[in-house]
């Protein structure tokens, strides 16, 4: 089972495979890892224990960054990976990522963005669509139209909580959606990056 693994110069957090959405080009529909790593399905998700042990078996000033990302959305387990950053900060100032969809306030019913305040360093957000429609097409969350307000509101929170917010769009938009996304991101002082398809 892949808790911890490898990408460049980064080490990546697998924390769970559960995520709200069902994005049409989700990488999880047909393949079981991405860049070379393992069989990223989990058979449980690892407690907090198991992946504080995975950890011990690192140098963390070895690597560039830890990056929360995985085959699932990290903070489904918000509270497990608040934990892990505060044992990642206890032995090291390696910067922290987290690569997230956003809903994190749907899943929880709640606000979350506060939650992350000294935690991490930088958080990247699925923009993914320009607008509410193309989002629930695009990434079918179970919150439906709800979803891609709530998202925009995630991420002017983490401007304000965390200060270094990216978005980021797949390459299989196209560039009039793509240069409204830009326009979006400018308006809210967030950077985006257009991603390419794995
Ligand atoms: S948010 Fe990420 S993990 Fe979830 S379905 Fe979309 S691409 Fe897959």
């Amino acid at each position: 089972m892949t808790i911890l693994y490898v990408i460049g110069r980064n080490l990546y957090v697998n924390l769970t495979n559960r995520c709200p959405c069902a994005c049409t080009f989700c990488v999880r529909q047909d393949s079981d890892g991405v860049h070379g790593a393992d069989n990223l399905w989990l058979d449980h998700e690892p407690s907090l224990e198991e992946i504080l042990t995975e950890f011990e078996k690192h140098d963390l000033d070895s690597y560039a960054s830890v990056v929360f990302c995985g085959y699932g959305e990290p903070l489904e387990r918000l509270d497990v990976m608040i934990e892990v950053c505060e044992y990642i900060r206890s032995k090291s100032n390696i910067r922290i990522r987290l690569n997230t969809n956003g809903l994190a306030d749907l899943i929880h019913g709640k606000e979350t963005a506060p939650l992350l305040a000294g935690k991490i360093d930088e958080v990247s957000i699925s923009l993914n669509a320009p607008n509410k429609q193309d989002y629930t097409n695009l990434v079918r969350p179970c919150f439906g139209e709800q979803a891609f307000p709530s998202l925009l509101k995630f991420a002017s929170e983490c401007k304000k909580y965390i200060g270094d917010v990216s978005f980021t769009v797949v390459d299989l938009l196209n560039r009039e959606q793509r240069d409204a996304c830009r326009k979006l991101a400018e308006s809210m002082d967030i950077k985006l990056r257009v991603r390419p398809m794995i």
